[in-house]
């Protein structure tokens, strides 16, 4: 009985573990964004993962996003802060 059960749970569990359990994937991956290859004996060695798991960005189009998503969230500031007309 209890061998059962466990097997059921380990089942679900190793699906789940292998997302989580390696942060860095062992093959190499494309940049989403620029399609540079990005791992071990490449130009970019640390893939930077995105949100919602959409995939790697290299650090290059990481800093880009960064800065357009600074830049996007001083503009909603300014159009909040000045009048509306
Ligand atoms: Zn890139």
């Amino acid at each position: 009985m209890i061998e059962t059960s466990e097997r059921e749970r380990g089942a679900g569990r190793k699906e789940a573990m292998r997302e989580h359990g390696s942060p860095q994937p062992a093959r190499p991956i494309h940049c989403r964004i620029c399609t540079i290859i990005i791992g071990r004996g490449y130009e970019e060695k640390r893939p930077i993962p995105l949100t919602h798991g959409r995939g790697f960005v290299c650090w290059q189009c990481y800093a880009s996003i960064r800065r357009q998503a600074a830049r996007r969230a001083a503009e909603r500031q300014e159009a909040e802060d000045a009048p509306a007309r």
